[in-house]
């Protein structure tokens, strides 16, 4: 008999939007998500979605 079980992955799939983003301070373009985001350079807060 062929057992085909245990195949259970429901992984929660939330939906992540990664955004395009440019820091106004180095001019660094990134990928990020979330509400706060920093340059991953600088670390500055200034940056803009590109
Ligand atoms: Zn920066």
């Amino acid at each position: 008999m062929c057992s085909v079980g245990g195949t259970d992955f429901e992984f929660e799939r939330e939906e992540i939007e990664v955004e395009r983003y440019k820091c106004s301070d180095c001019g660094n373009k990134f990928d990020a998500m979330g509400e706060k985001v920093v340059c991953p350079s600088c670390r500055s807060e200034n940056v803009v979605k590109a």
